[in-house]
């Protein structure tokens, strides 16, 4: 078990421009460690003027240093990083644990993970190439640049907070822009740790700033200050929704990752032993906090009972506790007013009619009764017309909806206003490949649930949102392209005539 050091007394520090500093305001907010439900770290509650100065600076560094330097030592920049990171995986791992209260296993799985975004966004950065085009005008020249940006506003959400956070550094700072990223309110303190590794690793003042506070004090000012050129954005829809309509009014790029309501889908055909599994690791797996949740089950009616009574029976024996304990697995809920909702959705559930397998409530253990702690929930018998089958929740509660035929699954599965992610289990060739094909979702697993990789992209359709992360074509998002013309037959323009 690792060691839980009481509440630490220093106040923290973000950084603006090269510097390490306090709000200007002098105001803190307290972190909350979501085992314990007590504070335990102080940081600085930044404000609209703290939110201007790291743009500014971030502008600053854009025309300064960072603009001239070559794209090989910017590439090597970010490997030097990822090193740093590497080195510090534990550590990072252990005050995502403290912050966010996700499993210490999940948090130590990302954070060595991490590394690999930087080396590969690092290697890519000096790949960055433009073309030359046959033109069709003699005499003529014509090549393009694929330039950066600008300054580029990260705000990233709590449940996974560095790795998330990465999906959109890693590609922003190898294509040449500078950042200022605000990371959520619930999980800022790996944040600062991981700012100074940046520090460490040597990146030049002011092109990564770390702006810690509140999205509803500072979150507009970092949309909407005509300095940035870009937003890119995780988190909910409701918020999402807001920061797209701010950006509109400064025309800036954005992307939006948001939430999820995805469809775990198993066939009568299925290997059993893989995709119970397969559907606990979809949903109990983080607690229930991850967008690509596969919080609706879709079971084929052949084998309902059978999946339902085998889901229960494995969900049962999860192990809830300490999130620093790497034998739990199930832990705390990030903030209390999420897991109140989380409660809410549950009473809904049962108002609605759905008949409740399992959980429904905080645990008794008074072991963790100072916990945010609520027990793996799994309701049959949903409807698709049910709220708990069409909202995102972002908890441990798990939806069973069954289903007749491939029809009806794509049918059920596709009835959402969100398109993140699916799951499919089977063991027929042809439905492996006709249901990828057919899910109005950003990612499919077959077989599988859950893998993300810097290699793969990764995004929403619908109203999960737009813009791709990882992958190669995710440096595209934080690069624009120009079309230069160059006359190259010193003839004389005609003055009145396009050319
Ligand atoms: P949230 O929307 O409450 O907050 C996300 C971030 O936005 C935080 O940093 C917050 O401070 C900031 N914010 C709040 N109000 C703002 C405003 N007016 N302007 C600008 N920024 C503002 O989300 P959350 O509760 O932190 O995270 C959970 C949500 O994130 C879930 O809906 C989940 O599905 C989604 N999520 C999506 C992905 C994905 O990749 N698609 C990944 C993880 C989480």
């Amino acid at each position: 078990m690792i060691a839980r050091p009481p509440l630490a007394e220093e106040k923290l520090e973000m950084l603006i421009g090269g510097r390490w500093t306090a709000a200007a305001s002098g105001d803190y907010f307290e972190s909350f460690d979501p085992f314990t439900g007590k504070p335990w770290a102080l940081v600085p509650r930044a404000g609209v003027a703290d939110a201007d100065q790291a743009i500014e600076a971030a502008a600053e560094a854009f025309r300064g240093a960072w603009r001239t330097m070559t794209a090989t030592a910017r590439g090597q920049l970010l490997c030097r990083f990822a090193d740093l990171v590497a080195e510090e995986a534990e550590t990072l791992a252990v005050l995502e644990t403290r912050d966010n209260g996700k499993l210490i296993n999940e948090m130590r799985m990302q954070c060595r993970y991490i590394p690999q975004w930087f080396r590969f966004f690092g290697g890519l950065a000096d790949k960055i190439e433009g073309r030359v085009i046959p033109i069709d005008k003699p005499g003529v020249f014509n090549y393009t640049r694929r330039e950066p940006l600008g300054v580029v506003t990260a705000i990233t959400p709590w449940n996974s907070p560095l790795m998330l956070a990465t999906w959109k550094l890693a590609p922003a700072l190898a294509a040449g822009n500078t950042v200022v990223w605000k990371p959520s309110e619930f999980s800022s303190v790996s944040a600062i740790a991981f700012a100074k590794l940046f520090e460490k690793a040597g990146f030049p003042k002011g092109v990564v700033n770390l702006v810690t506070g509140f999205g509803s004090e500072i979150g507009d000012r970092l949309v909407t200050h005509p300095a940035v050129a870009k937003v890119a954005f995780t988190g909910g829809d409701a918020t999402g929704r807001r920061v797209y309509q701010s950006a509109a009014g400064g025309l800036k790029k954005v992307t939006l990752e948001l939430g999820g309501k995805s469809a775990n889908i198993v066939f009568a055909d299925a290997k059993m032993e893989a995709a119970v599994p397969g559907l606990v690791s979809g949903i109990f797996a983080a607690t229930g906090q991850t967008c690509i949740a596969g919080s609706r089950a879709l079971v084929q009616r052949s084998v309902y009972d059978e999946v339902a009574e085998k889901l229960v029976a494995f969900a049962r024996t999860a192990r809830i506790g300490d999130p620093l304990d790497p034998e739990t697995q199930v832990g705390p809920i990030t903030t209390e007013p999420q897991r109140r909702k989380v409660l809410d959705y549950i009473d809904i559930a049962r108002s609605e009619g759905a008949s409740q397998l399992l959980g429904g409530k905080a645990p008794d253990d008074p072991a963790i009764a100072s916990g945010w702690f609520v027990e793996p929930t799994i309701f049959g018998n949903v409807a698709q017309s049910m709220r708990i089958a069409r909202e995102e929740v972002f908890g441990p509660v798990l939806s069973i909806i069954p289903f007749e035929d491939e029809e009806e699954a794509i049918a059920i599965a596709n009835d959402s206003i969100y398109g993140l992610a699916a799951g499919v289990w089977t063991q027929d060739l042809g439905r492996a490949i006709r249901m990828p094909e057919r899910l109005e979702a950003g990612s499919v697993w077959v077989n599988m649930y859950r893998a993300t990789s810097y290699l793969s992209p990764f995004g929403g359709y619908k109203q999960s949102g737009f813009g791709r992360e990882n992958g190669r074509t995710a440096i595209d998002e934080y690069l624009q392209e120009k079309s230069v013309w160059i006359d190259a037959g010193n003839s004389i323009p005609a003055p009145f005539v396009q050319r």
